[in-house]
């Protein structure tokens, strides 16, 4: 998806991977497994080390669940970079894995294809939290600043639209880090996806 919108993608499996990316894409998987890799490899701390510093962060399904300060009901590790609380699973199990054409009023018509698989839903949100589109009166994609969390998998359709809000986050914040001369140095135009566990990749 990334390399069709016309980036180069690599994969972070480790805190020397993040090196040089200027956004990362937090992609679907089980989030309790993968809370467990991410602070074995001090790739938790180094996360949010660069999101500290203005490195835009974009999760999908997964990705939104390690996000956000609070996950219902449970205390599994999380990034809680996002002033939101999820709930897991929260359309059903599996077999309630749906898709749907969800308006997304920022992007304009037609609506996004939207493909949610074993999705939490957002159920509350704080400070300044954008609620960018909503499903069966649940929120399922929310903005903060350089932080963009999609309850469904943008990555499955052919729909570029929602890779392309995170790519100019990107270019918003690489030019906001030039302009003050601080901010993640970012020798390249790179975006990318650590390694998901066997979830899908991004960097196709
Ligand atoms: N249900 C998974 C979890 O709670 C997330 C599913 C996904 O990323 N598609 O961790």
């Amino acid at each position: 998806m990334l390399q069709r919108c016309g980036v180069d993608a690599v994969e972070v499996r480790t805190v020397a991977h993040l090196d040089g990316v200027e956004g990362l894409i937090l992609p679907g998987g089980e989030s309790t497994t993968v809370g467990k890799l991410l602070c074995r490899g001090g790739l938790d701390e180094a996360i949010r080390q660069r999101v500290a510093q203005g490195m835009p962060l974009f999760g999908t399904c997964m990705g939104l669940i390690l996000m956000a300060r609070e996950i219902e009901g449970s205390d599994q590790f999380r990034l809680g970079l996002m002033d939101i609380a999820v709930r897991r699973n929260a359309f059903g199990r599996q077999v309630d894995s749906f898709e749907c054409d969800l308006p997304v009023p920022s992007l304009g018509m037609p609506p996004v294809r939207a493909v949610f698989i074993c999705a939490p839903y957002v159920t509350r949100v704080e400070n300044g939290v954008q609620v960018l589109a909503s499903v069966q009166g649940q929120t399922v994609l929310v903005r903060q600043g350089h932080l963009l969390g999609a309850a469904f998998h943008p990555e499955l359709t052919e729909d570029t639209r929602i890779h392309r809000l995170f790519l100019d986050m990107v270019a918003d914040s690489k030019s906001l880090s030039e302009k003050h001369g601080s901010g993640p140095e970012c020798p390249s135009n790179r975006a990318s996806s650590p390694h998901g566990c066997g979830t899908p990749s991004f960097s196709g």
